[in-house]
């Protein structure tokens, strides 16, 4: 990958070519571990300007430290399903940095999961969570249990022996999980309860995204969508653009997509198309987003029912078609690397002219080279989709300080949040000479401030 990062002064090639050693390293001890090796060489390149700037960075070891976890946990899972026969998985926890706050992100229930999906989240989430300004620091988890066609009894035993071996390892001040892909309000009620069970006591604060009435935020089921589009109208304000009327195509259809949905639309734009593992629908008059949310929220249905219901729409089967449908903006919010090279040549080419990674690393990094030698505006995941995080962060203070703020109370922090990790991400890039290169400022921007904190808490 480029990321039109030049290597002319000599301090600059020292740094490029510690970052490489690094890099090297990092392959060579974690082999095979492509996504993850993916998350790190975007950000090691995008760091190359601080060490040439800056080397007492390099001099203090940083990067080889940040991108060691802390520590890793992998535990097996037991469980037993509706049939009576035993279930084997296996959960990860990777408690990733903890200069900044305790641990701090979500847990994924996917059958692709493995050590490299959530050491690449886990590091990515090290930085998007630096930048939101909140004291959280850097953690990853999840299980490959697949949640697809199972009952409810099946989801709350499983959840309930996942929590059996986590909770002796996370807490209010140590680690705080919440939901990624595959779990959702209902999931992250049945850890809280397991995990309330074995501690004997009403820790709030030990999980995030639980429900409303138990200790939850108001938005902060909203708050990855809102806060995509939030940022993305960020990047077209600065260009005198805003998202009236401008055609939008969402990928997914969970929770990421379908808050990101209905904001572009109370933004004025039309959203014509979004999907899920299955397929995609395409709604030219815009999607309802009613129908949407009962069929994938209510009813645990696929999105292909959305056609039965509304007959002028159209669905297709796979998911990379999306990505041809002609639009002005693109807002990737389904899974890693759902934009590769070719799909990013079509999006350029039908005009597309801002990209908001609503998911995390849905881009491949031949994507984003395309975006960025095309001036596509392009609003990289771990600034454009922190507003999740950030929102649970803001649960996590309600809770420490046993109070509720209202809807309107965290959707305005979350929005001035957005609007800060945006300018933060403008200002780095320009003083680092990228810029309008949000991929470079961002991961600038976000590593500045856990640097410091182990620069100051020495070689820990
Ligand atoms: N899974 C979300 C993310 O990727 C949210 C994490 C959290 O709220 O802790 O940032």
């Amino acid at each position: 990958m480029t990321l039109s990062v030049r290597v002319e002064q000599s301090n600059e090639v020292t740094a490029k070519n510690y970052v490489n050693e690094v890099f090297e390293t990092v392959k060579k001890r974690n082999p095979n571990e492509t996504e993850f090796h993916q998350a790190v060489e975007e950000i090691f390149q995008s760091l190359i300007p601080v060490f040439a700037k800056q080397p007492k960075y390099m001099e203090a070891g940083i990067l080889e430290r940040m991108v060691e976890p802390e520590r890793q946990i992998i535990f097996r899972v037991p469980w037993v399903d509706d049939q009576g026969k035993a279930q084997i998985n296996r959960g990860y926890r990777i408690q990733y940095s903890s200069a900044i706050g305790p641990y701090k992100g979500g847990i994924r229930f996917h059958p692709s999961v493995n050590i490299s999906i959530i050491k690449f989240l886990g590091f990515e989430q090290i930085l998007k969570n630096s930048l939101t300004g909140q004291p959280i620091g850097g953690g990853k988890g999840g299980s490959d249990f697949d949640p697809k066609g199972k009952s409810d009894n099946e989801i709350m035993r499983f959840c309930q022996s996942f929590m059996t071996e986590l909770f002796r390892h996370i807490g209010p001040d140590v680690d705080v999980p919440a939901g990624d892909i595959g779990v959702g309000g209902r999931e992250v009620g049945y850890m809280f309860g397991q995990y309330k069970r074995l501690r004997g006591a009403y820790e709030a604060g030990v999980l995030t995204g639980k429900g409303v009435g138990y200790g939850g935020s108001l938005a902060r089921t909203e708050a990855t969508g809102y806060g995509t589009v939030y940022f993305v109208n960020e990047m077209l304000k600065d260009k005198g653009m805003s998202f009236e009327d401008q055609t939008v195509v969402v990928s997914g259809s969970g929770n990421v997509a379908i808050y990101a949905i209905e904001k572009a639309t109370q933004f004025g734009a039309k959203v014509v198309a979004c999907s899920d593992s299955n397929g995609y629908i395409y709604d030219k008059n815009g999607i309802n987003l009613d129908t949407v949310k009962r069929i994938k929220e209510v009813e645990r249905k696929r999105i292909s029912e959305y056609v039965k219901e509304h007959p002028e729409s159209e669905y297709y089967e796979g998911c990379t078609g999306i990505w041809s449908i002609p639009c002005d903006i693109a807002l990737p919010c389904a899974t890693q690397n759902e934009i590769n090279e070719e799909s990013a040549n079509i999006l350029v080419k039908n005009g597309v002219k801002a990209i908001g990674e609503g998911a995390n690393m849905p881009s491949t990094l031949e994507a984003i080279d395309v975006f960025l030698n095309n001036n596509i505006l392009f609003g990289p995941a771990k600034a454009a989709n922190a507003g999740g995080v950030a929102v649970s962060a803001l649960e996590m203070a309600q809770n420490s300080a046993r109070l509720s703020w209202t809807f309107e109370e965290v959707d305005a922090k979350l929005h001035q949040i957005m609007i800060n990790i945006y300018q933060q991400s403008v200002k780095a890039s320009e003083e680092y000479g990228y810029s309008g290169n949000l991929v470079v400022g961002a991961n600038i921007a976000g590593f500045l401030k856990v640097a410091d904190a182990m620069m100051f808490q020495g070689l820990v």
